[in-house]
């Protein structure tokens, strides 16, 4: 079974996203359960948590098919104590904000070592804070996405989400989403049934398929390797159809949420459609 969505809109409350997943005929669904691009955030309250259980109830949502994310500002691999501290506190949030909600799974962006300390001392810093939230939380899996590799971003090559997971105590509770485009634009090439086979092989070896808890769904507009995160619609990038069709038919993706970030939501419904056409 493969479950397949988009990333929504929960603009109104959070309980509007449901909704907006199902109108696409989407079988899972992402969201922000707060501003992505702010620090603050009013709690949930409880009229918002019994609206979001009943809405996903009502739709047929359970929560292996919903990919909260987490916000953009937080760095969890930061290189200074007090936005480390910062962001590890609003991680806690996010993820207490999740089990309200009854969800299970938390995406993030591992973090960035700005310059500021080694690449090696950044994947620890990024496992310990992982610690710190997991020991602060529970039923809450922290699912690390891999990264395009832009700037000074880490987690964009196999080995390092490999580290940042070795160093997690609590490994029922750690994760990994790939996307798609930050995997090709960070040198993994997905165009041929081959070169698919080439990477997943790779992660396979390297990570390990156990962990895999999401996937985000995108071409690509820019070049393989090319360290830039850019995404596209499906097949008008540079990976092409043949990638999204191996993916619905190969089983190591299923029954975990997969989910378009693509650049046109207008076409979402269609892309949703033809990718479940191939899940069958
Ligand atoms: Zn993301
Ligand atoms: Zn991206």
């Amino acid at each position: 079974m493969k479950y397949i969505g988009a990333h929504v809109s929960a603009s109104g409350g959070v309980f509007n996203a449901p909704k907006n997943a199902h109108d696409l005929g989407a079988t899972a669904f992402a969201l922000f359960t707060k501003n992505q691009r702010r620090w603050e955030a009013k709690p949930l309250d409880e009229d918002s948590i019994k609206k979001f259980k009943a809405a996903c109830k009502l739709y047929g949502y359970s929560a292996e098919q919903i990919l909260p994310h987490d916000s953009y500002l937080i760095n969890l691999g930061h290189p200074e104590v007090e936005p480390l501290e910062k962001s590890r506190l609003a991680f806690v949030d996010e993820m207490q904000r999740c089990q309200q909600l009854g969800l299970t799974l938390l995406n993030f962006h591992p973090g960035s070592h700005l310059k500021k300390i080694p690449v090696n001392d950044c994947l620890l810093r990024i496992s310990e804070s992982i610690n710190w939230a997991l020991e602060r939380t529970e039923n809450v899996k922290a699912v690390i996405e891999n990264t395009a590799g832009q700037g000074t971003n880490l987690g964009y090559k196999f080995e390092q989400l490999a580290t940042i997971i070795e160093h997690v105590e609590d490994k029922s509770r750690v994760g990994i989403c790939l996307d798609t485009c930050h995997t090709f634009v960070s040198g993994y090439d997905l165009r041929t049934t081959q070169t698919c086979e080439d990477t997943f092989q790779a992660f396979s070896d390297i990570v390990g398929f156990e962990y895999l808890s999401a996937m985000h769904i995108n071409d690509s507009k820019v070049p393989l390797g090319s360290r830039v995160d850019r995404h596209a619609s499906l097949g008008v990038g540079e990976i092409g159809w043949p990638c999204f069709e191996y993916i619905m038919k190969d089983s190591r993706f299923d029954a975990i949420p997969m989910v378009l970030e693509t650049s046109n939501p207008d076409i979402w419904a269609d892309e949703i459609r033809q990718l479940q056409q191939w899940a069958k």
